[in-house]
């Protein structure tokens, strides 16, 4: 193991009751584990005391800019515990070049890669009897970077905080891999070009939330989010990327264009595509097309797909003008086929011919 980061071992950790009993239901993003990743940036010592500790508190002083201005970025991984009880990893050198690339366009220092590796290794051991076993649970892993400065001035902070949390979670939707409802936003943008849409970032989120509001509010799960431009390309969703599957045997997502969250998902379904014998497709698709395309039944599957929910199965589309019914609104053999062969890959239960499997201990 790196020994990069310090070991600070929690004194009071949760008691393996209580342990037990949170493993048995973990939900999601509702616990976390008893220890944390920290470490500090300034100009003068790059980056330094690197630390697991104890999870807890971070102070704050209430003009600490993040506070303020949003600058902040963050990362989104998973650890599985496969049937011999090792621990791994999926992939997680994409979420370290995407970590850099999100810190670069929000002005963040660039965390190197083996820091960004180490951190999560380190906690992962450390907090390993919180990776659950079993079923599609997991330990999913939270990376994220803020502007600790106290400072009200804009510029990029001079004091930021690398920090790593974890959390077991069992599956990521509360009503298991249904068929989501998805509304389409025809108000609300999440990204425009130039804007920050191609970076992980909480902005993002904080600017989205109130097309999920409406989306509630209309009966759905999800938003579906037009290009900022001409709001008329498909984009994404709120936090997940999106597939079609054509009667003619073609995989379309949406190319990235600069305004699009590059998915470690949405990459990985890209690669799997042929191994299903399917056409994969990365272009523009218009609102349009997508609603005709299923009405015709040209289109006949379209799924989300993102590291927390891995794929999940589109029910419907609602817009304006009502609903369209994706597939009877029923998950579709290829939406479940790609499911499947992904946690496969990530719970060891295939061999890992990409190797996108990445051990930890
Ligand atoms: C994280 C995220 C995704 C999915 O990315 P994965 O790497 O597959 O988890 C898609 N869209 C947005 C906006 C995201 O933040």
């Amino acid at each position: 193991m790196s020994r990069l980061f310090d070991v600070r071992p929690n004194p009071h950790p949760k008691s393996e009751a209580e342990r037990a009993a949170i493993l048995a239901d973990p939900g999601f993003g509702l616990h976390f584990s008893d220890h944390m990743a920290v470490a500090i940036w300034n100009p003068e010592e790059g980056w330094h005391d690197r630390q697991v500790r104890p999870y807890g508190p971070f102070q704050l002083d209430p003009a600490a800019a993040v506070l303020h201005y949003a600058q902040e970025i963050f990362e989104g991984l998973k650890a599985y515990r496969h049937a011999n009880d090792s621990i791994w990893l999926f992939r997680p050198d994409k979420n370290a070049d995407r970590f850099t690339k999100s810190a670069e366009r929000l002005a963040l220092p660039v965390l190197p890669h083996e820091d960004f590796l180490a951190s999560i290794e380190t906690l992962v051991v450390t907090d390993q009897a919180w990776v659950p076993g079993g079923g599609e649970s997991n330990l999913y892993i939270r990376p994220f970077m803020f502007a600790s400065e106290t400072f009200l001035g804009v510029r990029p902070a001079k004091t930021v905080t690398y920090a790593c949390i974890a959390g077991p979670a069992g599956a990521y939707f509360s009503h298991g891999v249904q068929p989501v409802d998805i509304w389409v936003s025809s108000q609300y943008v999440r990204a425009a070009p130039g804007g920050t849409g191609a970076a992980k970032t909480g902005g993002n989120y904080a600017s989205s939330l109130i097309a999920q509001q409406e989306a509630y509010d209309k009966g759905c799960d999800q938003v579906l989010f037009l290009d900022g431009a001409e709001k008329r390309w498909v984009e994404e969703l709120g936090g997940m990327n999106i597939y079609l599957v054509t009667s003619d045997g073609e995989l379309i997502t949406p190319s990235l264009e600069g305004t699009i969250l590059e998915g470690v998902t949405r990459d990985s379904v890209l690669t799997l595509a042929s191994e299903h014998g399917l056409q994969p497709v990365e272009r523009r698709i218009s609102i349009d097309e997508l609603l005709d395309g299923i009405r015709s039944g040209k289109i006949t599957e379209m799924f989300a797909c993102g590291t927390a929910a891995v794929i999940n199965p589109v029910g419907s589309l609602v817009t304006e003008q009502g609903r369209v019914v994706v597939n009877d609104g029923a998950s579709g053999r290829y939406t479940d086929e790609l499911r499947r062969a992904l946690l496969d890959v990530q719970y060891g239960r295939v061999e890992d011919t990409h190797g996108w499997m990445h051990k930890v201990c």
